[in-house]
């Protein structure tokens, strides 16, 4: 948590950073005093040569016709010292860019895709104007087959390569850092992924990657490392946009908890997500039937994506989703920069902006905020796994242990037997209370209860760890031990239980005493007889027991005799021994 904390301050600094560096290109650049689209493309000659510069006198621009025509008048000196054209990425067929001076003289440059040239730092291009004289009057743009109203509409002159100066290198060192902080929570989700198998944690490495390249690809800082042209560059930023909205749904879709999201929203989401990428794909194939549209059709199809986005963290807001606060916190200056670009591009209200300082802090806050979300539900998850898990060995704990005497029982014996048997328990003993039923008649259930958890007690009074004793059921227990002198301290144990018995159980006419069948393996020779078969032999030797009178011991010793180690056979010896 502190190190995502950390990270989050980190990417604040590169962004206060940013807008400390933003430059103040505006300030110089001059804008087009007329922008007027043709329904029939002229030549050239027949545009500059309009003398009074009639051609682009009223504002009509309409990306379906053939030709834009934009006019800079040069009305004073200062704006003869023009330089460059600088306008918003788009695609085009020709740009051509004639500057007329008093006399009718006219120097033209012209231009394609392939010969402007890509700015980092904003999705835009630069084109080199040609010389003006003295006497430069005006300066048309002439853009064929344009594609983008932001790119007729954002055209500016400068006076210097905007990519040159000092603060440009501090600008791109800014998303440089941004970029690099922006991948840090790849590292939280793998780190979380080792711990905890979680989709969301996927798709959130996933989400995280496709806003570092939308970044690293809007702000132009790939153009600082990749020989890019126009049409590659945005055909990329365009389908990166479409994957970052793809994985933003598919994160959403798991991360939003299991009853926090109306089912048909959520079902919707991955849907939405695909139609985002898709139209993206078809924005960036620049199908011909589709030019007429330039950029709205993305814009369009982009408002159903941004209505299911805000439906989801309304609903699941209402529902009490922790996990959407996280992501409300992250989107919603996102969400403002998507509705800020997609008015201005479709409404004839103000300039159409891409909203690249918010957008800047949308993908900042979005990447923050929501690894802060994932980092909390990572440890909600994880504390819930953890309870689960206690839970789980609580409940094993009781099913391997008697409640009444806190031996373990039957189940706890077949979980650790073979464990016991290797760690050298050689005696097995199965011990059984004599006429307990007549306990339970004379003195009542209750006291008989009594009887068996003194007798549980004193089969574990002895200290250490080489006795363990196991209620079977009823009045029978069994023994397991280890050591030396097995057969005397195990009779020392059964006898315990009258003394015990005796002295915790009040009211008691007689003694209550117990009968046993033992059966002792060699301490040195690595015996492994089944449970069955040990249980078998001694419950015929505390029948034995019984038959002979109660209270007392029938034991087997079991002898080895090993044919080069392999196959093992035991010899019975019996010896009963009555009580002290
Ligand atoms: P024997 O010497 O031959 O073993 O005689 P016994 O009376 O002990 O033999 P039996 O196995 O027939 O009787 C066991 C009695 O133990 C029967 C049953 O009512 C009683 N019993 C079993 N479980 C419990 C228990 O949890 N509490 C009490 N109070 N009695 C139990
Ligand atoms: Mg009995
Ligand atoms: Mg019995």
């Amino acid at each position: 948590m502190r190190g995502i904390s950390f990270s989050v301050a980190l990417l604040a600094a590169a962004l206060l950073c940013l807008f400390a560096q933003a430059p103040a290109a505006a300030k110089d650049a001059q804008r087009a005093d007329c922008v007027t689209s043709l329904a029939r493309a002229l030549p050239v000659a027949e545009i500059v040569s309009n003398r009074h510069l009639t051609l682009c006198q009223k504002n009509a621009l309409n990306i379906a016709q053939p030709q834009t025509v934009l006019r800079f008048d040069f009305a004073n000196p200062g704006q003869r010292s023009a330089r460059f054209l600088q306008t918003r990425l788009g695609h085009f067929e020709k740009l051509t860019i004639a500057v007329v001076d008093a006399d009718g003289e006219v120097a033209i440059r012209n231009f394609d895709e392939d010969s402007v040239r890509l700015t980092s730092g904003r999705p835009a291009f630069l084109a080199e104007l040609p010389p003006a004289s003295e006497n430069a009057q005006a300066l048309f743009v002439i853009f064929d087959e344009p594609r983008h109203d932001a790119t007729l509409l954002q055209a500016e002159l400068l006076e210097s390569d905007p990519t040159l100066s000092s603060d440009h290198s501090a600008l791109m060192f800014g998303f440089a850092i941004l970029v690099g902080l922006m991948l840090s929570p790849l590292l939280f989700d793998l780190a979380f992924w080792t711990a905890l198998k979680q989709n969301f944690l996927i798709w959130h490495a996933a989400l995280s990657l496709s806003f570092a390249a939308l970044v690293f690809f809007r702000s132009g800082l790939a153009v600082e490392f990749l020989d890019l042209s126009i049409a590659i560059w945005r055909a990329t930023l365009v389908i990166v946009l479409g994957v970052a909205g793809l994985m933003a749904s598919l994160f959403t879709q798991s991360f939003v908890e299991q009853d926090k999201l109306h089912p048909a929203l959520r079902k919707a989401l991955p849907f939405m997500g695909l139609w985002c990428f898709a139209a993206s794909v078809i924005h960036a194939a620049r199908f011909e039937f589709l030019a007429p549209l330039g950029g709205t059709f993305h814009t369009l199809a982009m408002i159903p994506v941004l209505g299911l986005f805000i439906m989801v963290l309304v609903d699941a807001w209402r529902r009490g989703s922790r996990a959407i606060r996280f992501q409300m916190a992250g989107w919603i200056p996102l969400i403002f920069a998507f509705s800020i670009q997609i008015v201005s591009f479709l409404t004839p209200w103000g300039i159409p902006t891409d909203a690249l300082p918010l957008f800047y802090i949308g993908v900042v806050s979005e990447t923050a905020i929501t690894a802060i979300g994932v980092a909390d539900r990572f440890i909600a998850l994880r504390r819930e796994r953890d309870n689960a898990r206690l839970i789980a060995t609580e409940m094993g704990t009781l099913s391997v242990r008697d409640p009444m005497t806190g031996l373990m029982n039957r189940r706890g014996l077949d979980n650790r037997f073979e464990e016991l048997q290797a760690q050298g328990f050689n005696t097995f003993a199965l011990l059984d209370l004599d006429e307990f039923k007549k306990i339970n008649d004379r003195f009542g259930h209750a006291i008989g209860d009594d009887v068996l958890v003194a007798t549980g007690a004193a089969l574990s009074s002895e200290p250490g760890r080489d006795t363990v004793a196991f209620r079977m059921g009823g009045e029978e227990f069994l023994l397991l031990l280890r050591g030396p002198k097995g057969l005397e301290r195990i009779e020392n144990l059964r006898t315990a239980i009258s003394r015990r018995v005796a002295s915790d159980v009040a009211g008691l006419d007689s003694v209550v005493t117990a009968s046993m069948g033992v059966i002792i393996s060699p301490a040195d020779a690595y015996v492994r007889m089944t449970l069955d078969d040990l249980y078998k032999r001694a419950d015929t030797l505390l029948y034995e027991a019984k038959a002979a009178g109660r209270n007392r011991s029938v034991h087997e010793r079991l002898t080895l005799f090993s044919d080069r180690g392999e196959g093992v056979s035991a010899k019975a010896e019996a010896a009963s021994a009555r009580a002290a």
